[in-house]
């Protein structure tokens, strides 16, 4: 069996980063991946659409302190400054007027001030809301669609612990290639899954379907609701305040129906941002034309994100479609062309989009930054600090992880 100081579970932005880190401070490392490719939820495929398209992560959000902005920089790539703001908003199939657009921005002001000024009894987000329409409309982009949860499913205190995400860019290669390239040096066994970690004696072993390997320490970035579903078994058990901290960070969810149109811009300009106001929490975000490619992107988040991935692909196209068409006729219908949905919940190895703790529940995210036994470490977007749910947050985590794991093995 042959023993190293490290193994690295996962090889995304995390583990990737971890590996890096490790190998610099001369340690000697294995990296463990699960699926057939590096990147985990960063990834860039050109499958769908013959160009680069993000079926994860995109934004490059906080640039001023992600590390892969002056990496796409410096490699020359195509960046696009992009905060999110509203260009287009409908009720429904309403245009809204520029008053009510007005109203909605005015919304998301006191909707942070609400938040920030918040200090008293309970922690579910949507109690601060009543019955406020305007604030309702306010929290889709800052929950389902930045925190992948409707807001009856938000802690205060986990929401007032992220960062503002500004300044944001977008790479026209794609934030997975960028990923990628990172992760280019780094010597991953691909297809590999840890299925235990025995940590009962000295160390700890890691076995996979082919064999097992001794280490000193184990960093492990799977999410956590793949931990939690017990993808991993640990012998001995986890402690149970780690396996309740699991629990008590539930994956958001995010789902992208990007659309090809090809023909007609229907008045909408590259990166506007459009937003569709349903009934029941069936918003719907669209990025137009980013790039100036044919593609209207449609985000659904939260709740209505699991459902639609439950629906399958076809019954998502159908809703976007359908929607689109509200909005600018059915003539709209004879220019759509390719199109796909993207599938996270489906993704074994990820099970979600990013993690969002519970209410009540924001110090979970504390007890997983806590090494157990001194042998296993967590790392990746859920224990980012401000930069939570970002992959250059998970880079970030997977870096500090890694430092302290070299410190602690002397
Ligand atoms: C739809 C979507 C949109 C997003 N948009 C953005 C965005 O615009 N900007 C942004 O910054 N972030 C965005 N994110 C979030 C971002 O992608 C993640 O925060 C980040 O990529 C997570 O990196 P990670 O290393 O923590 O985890 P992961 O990328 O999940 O890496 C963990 C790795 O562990 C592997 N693994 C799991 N179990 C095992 C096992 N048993 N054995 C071995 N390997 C295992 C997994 O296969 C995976 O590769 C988005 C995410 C989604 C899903």
């Amino acid at each position: 069996m042959q023993e190293v100081d490290v193994v690295i579970m996962g090889a995304g932005s995390a583990g990737l980063a971890a590996a890096h880190q490790l190998r610099a401070d001369g340690r000697s490392v294995r990296v463990l991946e699960a699926m057939d490719r590096i990147g985990g939820r960063a990834w860039t495929s050109t499958e769908p659409f013959g160009i680069p398209f993000d079926i994860g992560c995109a934004w490059l959000h906080a640039a001023d302190r992600n590390p892969y902005y002056p990496e796409a920089q410096a490699a020359g790539w195509t960046l696009f400054h992009h905060d999110m703001g509203v260009d287009h908003l409908y009720f429904g199939g309403r245009k809204a007027s520029e008053a009510e657009i007005e109203a909605m921005k005015a919304s998301d002001g006191e909707l942070q001030a609400l938040i920030e000024a918040h200090s008293g009894e309970g922690d579910q987000l949507s109690a601060l809301l009543k019955d406020s329409p305007s604030l309702r409309a306010a929290m889709t982009f800052s929950g389902p669609m930045d925190f992948g949860q409707d807001d009856d499913e938000i802690s205060i205190a986990d929401f007032k612990a992220a960062a503002d995400l500004d300044p944001n860019y977008f790479t026209k290669e794609g934030f997975g290639a960028l990923v990628a390239r990172f992760g280019a040096e780094v010597e991953v066994e691909l297809s590999t899954p840890v299925r235990n970690i025995r940590w009962g004696g000295q160390g700890v072993t890691v076995g996979t379907d082919r064999g097992s390997i001794r280490a000193r320490a184990v960093i492990v970035t799977a999410s956590p609701a793949v931990l939690a579903f017990e993808e991993v078994e640990f012998l001995p058990q986890l402690p149970v305040q780690t396996m309740e901290a699991l629990f008590d960070l539930p994956m958001g969810m995010l789902t992208k129906i990007p659309i090809e149109i090809s023909g007609g811009r229907f008045g909408l300009k590259p990166f506007d941002d459009l937003l569709v106001k349903n009934h029941a929490r069936h918003d719907i975000f669209f990025l137009c034309f980013p790039f100036d490619t044919d593609l209207m992107v449609g985000f659904v988040g939260g709740d209505f994100a699991w459902e639609m991935e439950a629906a399958g692909t076809e019954a998502g196209v159908d809703y976007v479609t359908h929607q689109l068409c509200n909005l600018f006729g059915n003539d709209l219908r004879k220019y759509v062309g390719r199109s796909t949905m993207t599938n996270w919940s489906g993704e074994r190895y990820v099970r979600g989009a990013y993690a969002a703790a519970r209410p009540g529940r924001a110090a979970a995210r504390q007890v997983l930054m806590q090494p157990v036994a001194d042998r296993i470490w967590f790392a990746g977007e859920h224990l980012a600090g401000p930069l939570i749910q970002t992959c250059g947050g998970a880079r970030l985590s997977g870096e500090s992880v890694a430092r302290e794991v070299h410190a602690a093995l002397g």
